[in-house]
């Protein structure tokens, strides 16, 4: 099997530490296993589109020597790759194929009530003092589905998961963590939800590195695969990184990243720091039983990527920005 790794930023805010870090890991393990590292750019929430932030995706991958396999062209031409297009936008068809299909196999329906509606149900089980779950409130006979109306997944079972992640161990959840979740916004587009899970499939990952604040989500994500009899790929939730002032995670729109000149040395520096503080934990992950810790072997790809023989930082397109 070949191992195919995805970086998926969306461009709804500049790409920060944290997300260099994710990439790292998802290039290092595509690389460690001589397999494939794809980027694909999840560009469906139109309403927070930061203008740029795809520009400055590309061009710190390019200038850490994260380089992909597959997805965008740095100079905005073709893209490269056999499993395109690389940006969600580019791919409704493929949604919609599989919109209709779940519409026919009836795990999926056109949500009926306007948002003023959907509002009224959420204050009301907030005051109720219960969560909102959209399942309790699904339409019995709900209107034919077309462009302009949300798609819901209807959650065929009702149970709880537990399941394997890569560095996180054993988890689970229990049923209130499942819900009939946006599948086709009303703009047309899908939602994260829907969109990666086909995205994945149809691209042949096979490891999902991404960021902890998906884990909840994550039952949600394995009801869908089930009921689409996909199987998911191995999916590795890494820790946040924290904002430096407050008890929060680093968000895409603070300027820790950004702030100083802006491909300076301080952000090498900060790069560096998370790289080497991050090396030692890389030995948790365990792709497969077999393999000795990959702590050495990490860090010496790290490395490779990242400095040169010296143990000094590469500056491969350092001097062009400066
Ligand atoms: N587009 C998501 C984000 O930027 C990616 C999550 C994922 O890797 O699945 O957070």
């Amino acid at each position: 099997m070949t191992i195919r790794t995805r970086f998926a930023p969306s461009p709804t805010g500049y790409i920060h530490v944290g997300n260099v870090r994710t990439a790292l890991y998802t290039y290092l393990i595509a690389r460690k296993h001589q397999g494939n590292f794809i980027l694909r750019i999840e560009d469906t929430d139109q309403a927070r589109f930061v203008e740029g932030a795809e520009e400055l995706i590309l061009k710190t991958l390019n200038w850490l020597g994260l380089d992909w396999d597959e997805g965008p062209n740095l100079n905005n031409d073709k893209e490269i790759g056999n499993f395109g297009p690389y940006h969600q936008t580019d791919r409704r068809e493929i949604y919609l194929k599989w919109a209709k299909k779940m519409i026919d196999e009836e795990l999926a329906y056109a949500d009926p009530y306007t948002p003023e509606q959907v509002q009224a149900f959420r204050d009301q089980a907030k005051s109720e003092k219960r969560a909102f779950l959209y399942r309790d409130h699904r339409p019995e006979n709900p209107p034919e589905w077309q462009l302009g109306m949300p798609l819901r997944f209807k959650v065929p079972e009702i149970k709880r998961y537990s399941w394997q992640d890569a560095v996180m161990g054993e988890l689970s959840a229990g049923p209130e963590a499942l819900d009939d979740f946006i599948l086709i916004k009303a703009d047309g587009l899908p939602t994260y939800n829907f969109a990666h899970i086909i995205d994945d499939f149809e691209m042949k990952i096979t490891h999902v590195i991404r960021g902890s604040e998906y884990i909840a989500s994550t039952p949600k994500y394995l009801s869908l695969y089930e009921a689409l009899k996909i199987e998911p790929p191995i999916l590795a939730h890494v820790p946040h990184i924290m904002a430096p002032t407050g008890n929060k995670k680093l968000g895409k729109r603070e300027e820790l990243f950004w702030d100083i000149a802006p491909w300076g040395k301080r952000r090498k520096r900060q790069i560096l720091y998370v790289i080497n503080c991050e090396c030692g934990e890389m030995s948790v992950w365990q792709l497969d039983a077999d393999e000795p810790s990959p702590r050495d072997e990490v860090c010496e790809v790290c490395g490779r990527v990242l400095f040169d023989a010296d143990g000094n930082a590469m500056q491969p397109l350092e001097k062009e920005f400066i």
